[in-house]
């Protein structure tokens, strides 16, 4: 008998619209997974059995079935809101807070018949590359238990990695994406910024943050893509171009195609699986009749301290408005100000309160310019490297991250932490779309993965070279 949970996203959908297998029959499947496997691996945060169920029925009793995801199951990162689910950001202080609508891409995924299955754990309010700030819980990385999922979106890389879902959403700020899937063997695609709605999306760093699909392979990526592609009223940072039908676009040739290798990455240190992956990559490009050029991106190594200005500065305004008054958890407390000081005492993790103070400090008067100013001409900076590199070639490749993943309590301190995302932050900061496959494993069997990034807005590109040198 073939075992669903095997399938991709794509081949799901085709089979169920073809009356090969059914929508209840294939929820079924995966619950059965999650029931043998999430006790180990910890993935979701919630699960709504009953709720998928019944939608799965009501599914399976229609004459047409209609919609780019029909019957397909979904996970969704606790930081995006679903109606009628709680949404915690993977924090206490949003224990007790139940969505009152959905994010735009939960609506986009209902509304082409996909089934939201749960809410999976992540780093509290996306803050961390391990899912070890989850204040509920750590994920563990299902090709080896003592290691880290990554994170932040370690929940929804894990549950496509354990088969317990075909697909799943997740953020990326500063590599919450692509380091995950990485980490998990997965493909992870963070879109343009601008391409994809953050409505219903709790901010980190709003002008950073993008919401973008974990999935098994690269067509996965792209039918999802095609989902919750758009411009959305609700959010006026998206951008009201072209939104291309990726599945379509992913076979054609990519020859003649420059392909960026960025000198600048060599001057960390990188581990050896890594550097081969990279280069079988390269080899495979060159095979498909890609030039290789070499591209300096100057101010590579400058991304990680102006992202840890920039990112805790938003992030300490964002989260001025988790007081206890409006949503979740409160404490108590004989005055407004007490009242609000033991709630944010309380309610907020050790990570997300270093980033509030961090950032309170960046924007204050006296130090706004010397810090938060400064970091922000670094980041413009850094995108005119990319706008020199891209006059020159159509896509980068790099590795997603420097290291396989790490085990669990590994990294000591805070800045070993923020380390992990050196190859994935400089790609936030100038906001272009990027996407990690998967590339093989290291000597102790866990996921490499190879990160291209494209031009602003040409995901449809980016997705058919990634496409040619998934394994
Ligand atoms: N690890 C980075 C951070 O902690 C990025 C997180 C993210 O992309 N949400 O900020």
């Amino acid at each position: 008998m073939m075992d669903i949970t095997k399938l991709t996203a794509y081949e799901t959908v085709k089979r169920i619209k073809s009356g090969e297998i059914g929508v209840k029959e294939t929820l079924l499947s995966y619950l059965k997974k999650i029931e043998e496997r999430e006790d180990l691996i910890k993935t979701f945060i919630l699960i709504d059995r009953d709720r998928a169920i019944k939608k799965a029925e009501e599914l399976d009793q229609l004459e047409h079935k209609e919609g780019l995801l029909f019957g397909l199951p979904v996970a969704i990162k606790d930081n995006i809101n679903v109606y009628g689910y709680e949404a915690t950001a993977g924090s206490k202080i949003l224990k007790g807070y139940v969505s009152l609508y959905d994010a735009s891409v939960v609506e986009s995924i209902k509304r082409e018949n996909g089934i939201i299955l749960g809410k999976t754990n992540c780093d509290e309010f996306a803050m961390g590359s391990s899912t070890e700030n989850s204040a509920f819980f750590p994920t563990r990385n299902p090709v080896n238990l003592e290691y880290v999922p990554g994170g932040s979106s370690g929940g929804s890389a894990a549950c496509v990695a354990a088969e317990e879902v075909a697909i799943a959403i997740g953020s990326d700020t500063g590599g919450s994406i692509r380091e995950p899937a990485a980490f998990c063997g997965v493909v992870g695609l963070k879109p343009t910024y601008g391409r994809v709605s953050r409505y219903g999306l709790i901010a980190f760093a709003s002008s950073l943050d993008v919401i973008g699909p974990l999935s098994k392979d690269v067509r996965d990526a792209a039918l999802m893509l095609n989902v919750i592609a758009g411009f959305d009223a609700h959010d006026e940072t998206t951008v009201d171009i072209k939104v291309d039908d990726y599945l379509d676009i992913l076979e054609g040739n990519i020859k003649g195609k420059k392909i960026g290798v960025i000198k600048e990455v060599m001057d960390f240190e990188v581990q050896k699986e890594l550097k081969d992956a990279l280069e079988s990559s390269i080899q495979k490009l060159k095979g498909e009749g890609c030039e290789i050029l070499e591209i300096s991106i100057p101010y590579l190594k400058y991304a990680l301290p102006s992202y840890y200005i920039i990112a805790p500065s938003e992030a300490s305004s964002n989260l001025a408005r988790f007081d206890g008054v409006r949503y979740g958890y409160e404490s108590d407390g004989a005055y407004l100000r007490e009242f609000y000081e033991n709630t944010r005492t309380e309610g907020f993790g050790d990570e997300v309160k270093r980033r509030i103070l961090i950032g309170t400090f960046a924007l204050s008067e006296g130090y706004f310019e010397d810090y938060y100013l400064k970091a922000s001409k670094v980041r413009r900076i850094i995108e005119m490297d990319f706008e020199n590199a891209f006059e020159q070639v159509d896509a980068l490749i790099l590795p997603t991250t420097a290291t396989t993943a790490f085990k669990l309590n590994e990294k000591k301190s805070p800045l070993e932490m923020y380390m992990t995302d050196i190859f994935t932050i400089p790609v936030n900061l100038a906001g272009l779309p990027a996407i990690s496959v998967p590339a093989g494993t290291d000597k102790a069997g866990l996921p490499v993965g190879v990160q291209l990034v494209g031009k602003w807005f040409e995901e449809a590109l980016l997705l058919r070279i990634a496409h040619h040198i998934e394994e």
